[in-house]
């Protein structure tokens, strides 16, 4: 085991500033552990050369004692729906299989602003629509706490199970998901790994490959809050080439927060209506417990009600396929993408490219979407989405800011992110997309209907030593409260995200 995996973001900063430890020899290692661990499948694609200039640039910067950033010398990954210049950005679909973006996503240039070393690019479901990380052209990626990777393993949870995986594993410090319904805290919460959802429009989407724009935030992964908090602080503020970023300027979070925090004055949520059908009794057990933890020390602990929950799945499934059917319509052969061999007539063009390229969620969901937005049906579902949409946020507004019948308001909500650990790969794909992320986003998927902070943190293993995650959620803006009472919890639970046998064996 390599002892610099085990530091958090800022003591690896410290030692490279000592000389005890280079950036060059840390990059060197990820790449190294990249490729023996090849078999869980986190990355499409390693960038060596490009990650190798930009470590030895890091090394110069440290010997030098020039300006350094905040993530100097640090290896971060990528998931592969960011956009990277002049190197390949494939959505793990055949449509963009051979596409290589003339410019960066806004993510990636503030990383390497701040000195991050971007690694490589990690594996996800097609354009982000999965929740399993089982739908890439690349193949699965495989959860590292698995007992059995070879025939019985578990799925790393998705879409962004490749930025989980290559975290979870020590591959790298943080890796950049997107979140649309939960595929960052999903596989955080599947792979033992803390996975932030910021406020929509915090992080700039330019670059990103839209899913769901009206619901599509970058994700961060890491093994620590804090760690965290290093790269949201990078990361984050208004980009004009974003519009729907927030404007106002980001005010950086002060990582001495945990000591100031005085569980007196935090009032936690616990909503009803996420003891649901299909909830794990370990989950469950977790749930109360990390709860009854807050209370004994001095929270103010109490039931809430979000009675649209329920309405929240379909809501968003409708919503996701309209807004894919009108964003899908960009890939048609001919600017860049996929190109088919037959095109005798425009139409055929069109209709190759489009049969090649997409897989069958993909297309499902076009076909899905185009009819929901038809002018007959139109104000039957899209509109209705829409209107429950805003009842599912006033939910939380209510509960956040303004109280009725004598409810008090509450600061953050607590709840599970998944509600069993990570199923069977082969359990879970005998299952179709839609079932799999009914059940996967239940409790992830309102956040983003109403575009507020949340966060998953890794609380224990379950009895099949499988990570088991809770999600914590908080008004828009607030991820400072947000990001303070997970750290409390994290320092109580003190969960070892690295304490996997196997991948430390695989690894040395
Ligand atoms: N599982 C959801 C979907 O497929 C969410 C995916 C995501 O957050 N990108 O739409």
């Amino acid at each position: 085991m390599k002892r610099h995996l085990q530091l958090s973001i800022k003591q690896l900063s410290s030692c490279y500033a000592d000389g005890s430890i280079s950036p060059r020899i840390v990059v060197d290692h990820s790449l190294d552990d990249a490729v023996k661990l090849k078999h869980l499948n986190a990355f499409i694609r390693l960038s060596p050369e490009k990650a190798l200039h930009q470590a030895k640039e890091s090394d110069h910067r440290y010997e030098n004692k020039e300006q350094l950033g905040k993530l100097d010398g640090v290896p971060i990954a990528i998931k592969d729906n960011f956009c990277t210049k002049d190197t390949p950005t494939t959505c793990a679909s055949r449509m963009l299989s051979n596409f290589v973006p003339p410019y960066n996503a806004t993510v990636c240039e503030r990383l390497t602003k701040a000195g991050a070393v971007l690694i490589g690019k990690t594996n996800m479901d097609q354009f982000a629509m999965g929740s399993g990380t089982v739908d890439s052209i690349f193949g699965p990626s495989k959860n590292v706490w698995s007992s059995d990777l070879m025939d019985k393993w578990h799925i790393a949870g998705g879409s962004s199970g490749g930025s989980a995986t290559a975290v979870a594993a020590g591959i790298c410090y943080a890796a950049i998901g997107s979140d649309t319904g939960g595929s960052t805290r999903n596989p955080a919460a599947y792979c033992g790994v803390v996975g932030l959802k910021p406020t929509y429009g915090l992080i700039s989407r330019h670059g990103l490959i839209p899913l769901v724009n009206s619901m599509d935030v970058p994700g961060i992964f890491a093994r620590s809050v804090s760690d965290c908090l290093d790269v949201l602080n990078a990361i984050a503020g208004p980009d004009d080439k974003d519009s729907t970023t927030i404007r106002k300027p980001f005010r950086k979070i002060n990582l001495k927060f945990y000591e100031e925090l005085d569980l007196r004055n935090v009032r936690i949520g616990i909503p009803m209506e996420y003891h649901c059908d299909g909830l794990s009794s370990e989950v469950l057990d977790t749930w109360r417990k990390v709860a009854d933890l807050l209370e004994d020390n001095g929270a103010h602990v109490q039931q809430v009600s979000l009675p649209n929950t329920a309405a929240s799945i379909f809501v968003y499934s409708i919503l996701n396929q309209c807004e894919v059917a009108s964003n899908m319509a960009r890939y048609d052969g001919i600017e860049y993408g996929h190109r088919p061999n037959i095109e005798s007539s425009t139409e055929e063009l069109y209709a190759n490219t489009r049969a090649e390229g997409f897989n069958t969620v993909v297309k499902t969901r076009i076909l899905t979407g185009n009819y929901f937005l038809l002018r007959k049906n139109y104000q039957k579902y899209f509109e209705k989405a829409l209107r429950v949409r805003r009842l599912i946020s006033e939910d939380f507004k209510r509960v956040f800011e303004t109280p009725i019948d004598n409810e008090n308001v509450v600061d953050v909500l607590l709840t599970p992110t998944t509600l069993t650990d990570a199923p069977l790969y082969s359990d879970f794909v005998s299952l179709s997309n839609r079932v799999q992320c009914a059940v996967q986003d239940f409790c992830t998927q309102p956040a983003n209907m109403a575009g507020i902070p949340a966060i998953s943190i890794p609380i224990r293993l379950s009895k099949r030593g499988l990570p088991i995650g809770l999600q914590l959620m908080s008004k828009t803006l607030n991820e400072e409260m947000l990001l303070r009472v997970a750290s409390w919890i994290e320092k109580q639970v003190e969960f070892d995200c690295l304490a996997n046998e196997q991948i430390y064996a695989a690894r040395s």
